[in-house]
């Protein structure tokens, strides 16, 4: 048996014994899920942006300092549109869905893509702690509520021209008649809504649950970008409880804290392949 199909073997093992199941999902999970933020996919749906204003890859663009409205917005509807609208379910978060199922299981992820909803995870066990594409809000938070965004983002982007948006399309926040923005936490205008604090309350009442249980933690493509958010405390949690694992996929970062080296087990490889390889 090969180093890899002993790590699936245990992997597989540690998630049939498993009480609970915590997945954490990162930008990387996305990325290994064919929807990346660089490359091919990047150059041929941003070409005319990348040559006005020699844009990289799609997470260092969400921070260019484009120096109208009406050309952020001609970024953003395209972003927004291409990676929350267009892109369909994927298979590897299809996959996900039938490795867990079964369990008891919550979902904490920093993708603000919807993908965990449109692979059919319910509603009421996903935390998107960092925001949705979906939504705009104030730009200033001048008040807690959020605005789907579809018919405005397909609107924009169908009459963007020259990499700009007519100033009409603008959004403008209803109540203070300032700019908006995609409802992602970027600074300290953040806008968490009601249904932001259910999600941490459900999220807060699994983690309670998970104490002194055989529990699995999931880690999925969990960078550097905001450590602090899934990849710490799964370490924290899998320190505290000597009945975890945790399992982490990262094909970059895959060492972690060395007190759990015994019940972590890591991958750097393909992350599609190995979900697929640990179904039961
Ligand atoms: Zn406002």
């Amino acid at each position: 048996m090969s180093d890899y199909e002993k790590r699936i073997e245990r992997a597989k093992h540690a998630l049939s014994e498993a009480e609970y199941l915590l997945i954490g999902g990162g930008a990387g999970l996305s990325d290994a899920a064919g929807l990346s933020y660089s490359g091919k996919r990047f150059m041929d749906n941003f070409a005319p942006f990348i040559a006005k204003y020699g844009l990289r890859d799609m997470y260092s663009s969400g921070f260019y300092p484009f120096q109208t409205q009406e050309e952020r917005w001609a970024y953003w509807a395209r972003h927004i549109r291409l990676n929350r609208y267009d892109a369909p379910a994927t298979d590897l978060y299809k996959d996900l869905l039938s490795l867990v199922k079964r369990k008891r299981y919550f979902v904490l992820t920093t993708n603000a893509d919807h993908q965990f909803f449109k692979a059919g995870f319910p509603e009421e066990k996903v935390f998107a702690v960092q925001g949705d594409y979906g939504l705009f809000q104030c730009a200033r938070a001048c008040h807690d509520r959020l605005y789907y965004n579809e018919p405005q983002v397909c609107e924009m982007t169908s009459h963007t021209e020259d990499c700009r948006i007519p100033t009409g399309l603008v959004p403008k926040c209803p109540v203070c008649g300032g700019e908006m923005d995609p409802n992602l936490r970027k600074d300290n205008y953040f806008v968490q809504d009601e249904n932001w604090y259910e999600g941490e309350r459900r999220y807060e009442d699994f983690l309670n649950s998970c104490n002194d249980k055989k529990v699995v933690y999931l880690e999925l493509g969990v960078g550097f970008n905001t450590p602090g958010i899934i990849r710490y405390p799964f370490e924290r949690l899998t320190y505290a409880n000597r009945y975890a694992t945790l399992i982490r996929a990262n094909r970059d970062y895959p060492d972690g804290l060395k007190e759990n080296m015994e019940r972590t087990i890591a991958f750097t490889e393909d992350m599609a392949r190995m979900v697929r390889h640990m179904q039961p």
